[in-house]
């Protein structure tokens, strides 16, 4: 399994520590060519307008559009937004995801925080349905869904904070961040 992460900006570094762990072969992606034979994707968090701007200047932008048509990506916080077909700011999207995102949606830098979160998809096979502890950095959150999207997790209150359409998956927090790999486990099965 080849899984590439998008190193422009970010925390790329730290989804490859991940995916090496759980065995995938990891090729960080800067330019077009790095796609070729992936069978998925990872974007980083970040800042979601410097990865926007540096994917335009490298190039990026089509051959990701293409990418996501086919193979997998997940998209974490800054990522998320960069999958979205809208973020209410004239920024570069992909727009490969029917979500519409809300930037920074719960303040600044020191409203960050951590929470248990409530993903029934995620224990297809473990032991116990364990919660995920979700790491969120002046996050995202996912305003609303098309169609084709289904909500994998909210916060208690019912606002979203993850979705997944087809092979294409988004989260507002930092797995990568965490010891817990069933996030990473989950998107190697959607890329397989
Ligand atoms: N606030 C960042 C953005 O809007 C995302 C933060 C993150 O990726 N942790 O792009």
């Amino acid at each position: 399994m080849k899984i590439g992460v998008l190193a422009l900006q970010g925390d790329f570094a730290e989804h490859q520590v991940m995916l090496e762990t759980l065995g995938a072969e990891v090729v960080q992606v800067r330019l077009p060519e790095h796609l070729n034979g992936l069978n998925g994707l990872i974007i980083p968090g970040g800042e979601s307008t410097t990865i926007g701007k540096l994917a335009t200047a490298y190039g990026l932008m089509e051959p990701l559009k293409i990418f996501g048509k086919t193979q997998a990506i997940w998209g974490t916080c800054a990522g998320a937004i960069f999958l979205a077909k809208d973020a209410h700011r004239p920024q570069p999207l992909l727009e490969l995801m029917d979500i519409v995102i809300e930037r920074n949606a719960f303040g600044r830098q020191v409203d960050s925080f951590e929470v248990d979160l409530n993903v029934p998809g995620l224990n297809a096979g473990e032991k116990d349905d364990l919660p995920f502890h979700a790491v969120f950095i002046r996050a995202p959150l996912i305003e609303s869904v098309g169609k084709g999207v289904e909500v994998i997790s909210t916060l208690e209150d019912g606002r979203i904070v993850a979705a997944r359409q087809g092979k294409l998956l988004a989260t507002s927090f930092h797995p990568e961040l965490t010891r817990d790999n069933r996030f990473h486990r989950y998107f190697m099965e959607l890329a397989k």
